[in-house]
């Protein structure tokens, strides 16, 4: 059998800025993207500004209201990077077999370093007491013979924690827990398990497969599995894991394009699902491409690099059309089309404002995109679209982030 630990460091930012500030460690504290505060959001939060109900994303003049005596801190991602570094160099003493989950979450393998170093929980015990004493800052670690159970038992307790999730006890405390707190249930699939009944993992893995299946399709068995321990899924080596390098999403038009208009039409909804999925996975991007097909399947291929990150749609959407403007002048018709986006950086990095741009209609439009994308989560793609796309529903009528669902590697 299998032991493996997940390992989640505890608001991270915030902590890390509390070793660079030791003064902020008692006080309600606040990460945030911008040190203007008139316009920043909240990037992350301490434990303390938890309590007053401070939420991340809201602006930082909203979370002063809530909380007066809030401590707000600029976002230093190149501390993040330092620490997550030397939480790896940590790890690294156990196994070599650690795979990154973002900055402050990791997968380790340690099935071979028991012998040698003890249990998975001993091994565990010791990570959380080495990371709190040589870093100062703490991690709550989940032990299992499963990544997915180490996953959620990294979350049962923290912070600066340790629970070992077996085949004994599993049933007692993973059963219990909300079906969405498994990995890669979204809201979306939440609410159609809550129609069908299922509220806990446990009603989930209890379930009738088949009936899942009509629900769920292929999906239902990954659910099924998830949610028995059944997830054999290995924890791959950092440099295994196949980092995002770009996004994009193309699509042949039910009908040749042979207009300005027309294409625009399929750029619209192309950049919506190419920036929602940069949005998910906290990605801005620098680059963009754009890919042209006409009807004697020619295709040619511009990019250029954008004047700040962004996943805007309406940035994404712009630059792709000037593209299009400067290169194709229809001496053909289109059969497809195409976006991609690369050269990312998180996006919780503060904003490389340019003296041209109006930070506040930035921070505007973002939100207006975040709010887009929670309806369009909850009431799918095509709930809320530009007046423009309703012209010709037959050309925009498809929906490629749903279609082309991308997963990550290491289960499918
Ligand atoms: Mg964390």
């Amino acid at each position: 059998m299998r032991t493996i630990l997940h390992s989640d460091c505890n608001g991270f930012f915030a902590s890390v800025e509390c070793l660079y500030n030791p003064e902020f460690r008692d006080k309600p504290i606040a990460v945030c993207g911008d040190a203007d505060k008139r316009h920043g959001i909240i990037l992350a939060k301490n434990e303390i500004a938890k309590k007053f109900n401070i939420k991340t994303g809201e602006p930082i003049w909203q979370a002063q209201q809530k909380c007066p005596e809030l401590v707000t801190a600029q976002a230093h991602y190149d501390r993040y990077v330092r620490f997550s570094k030397l939480c790896r160099e940590i790890y690294s003493d156990y196994t070599d077999n650690i795979e990154p989950f973002g900055l402050d979450e990791a997968w380790l393998d340690v099935t071979g370093s028991t012998l040698l170093c003890g249990s998975g929980k001993e091994i565990a015990e010791e990570i959380r007491h080495r990371i709190k004493h040589e870093l100062g800052i703490t991690v709550s670690i989940g032990v299992s013979f499963n990544k997915i159970f180490a996953k959620l038992g990294s979350d049962y307790k923290k912070p600066d924690a340790v629970t070992v999730i077996t085949k004994e006890n599993y049933k007692d405390l993973v059963w219990k827990l909300k079906a969405e707190d498994l990995l890669y249930v979204g809201r979306a699939t939440q609410k159609r398990l809550n129609q069908l009944g299922v509220f806990t993992i446990g009603d989930l893995a209890t379930f009738p497969l088949e009936l899942l299946r009509k629900n769920f399709g292929k999906w239902a068995d990954i659910l099924h599995s998830f949610s028995n321990g059944l997830d054999f899924s290995p924890v791959m080596k950092s440099d295994e894991v196949s980092a995002v390098k770009s996004i994009g999403n193309s699509t042949t038009a039910v009908r040749d394009l042979q207009n300005f208009e027309d294409a625009k039409i399929i750029f619209m909804v192309l950049s919506d699902s190419v920036c929602r999925r940069m949005r998910e996975q906290g990605f801005k991007a620098k680059n963009v491409c754009i890919s042209i097909r006409n009807t004697e399947l020619f295709t040619i291929t511009r990019q250029t690099k954008c004047e700040r990150a962004t996943n805007l749609t309406n940035d994404i959407l712009k630059i792709c059309l000037r593209l299009f403007k400067e290169n194709y002048d229809f001496d053909k018709n289109i059969r497809s089309l195409g976006i991609s986006v690369s050269d990312f950086v998180p996006d919780s990095i503060s904003h490389q404002t340019s003296l041209f741009e109006d930070e506040t209609n930035i921070m505007r439009l973002e939100q207006l995109d975040s709010t887009l994308d929670k309806i369009k989560n909850r009431f799918g793609s095509k709930s809320v679209r530009p007046a423009k796309l309703m012209f010709d529903r037959n050309l925009s009528g498809f929906s490629p982030k749903e279609e082309h669902t991308v997963h990550p590697v290491s289960y499918f």
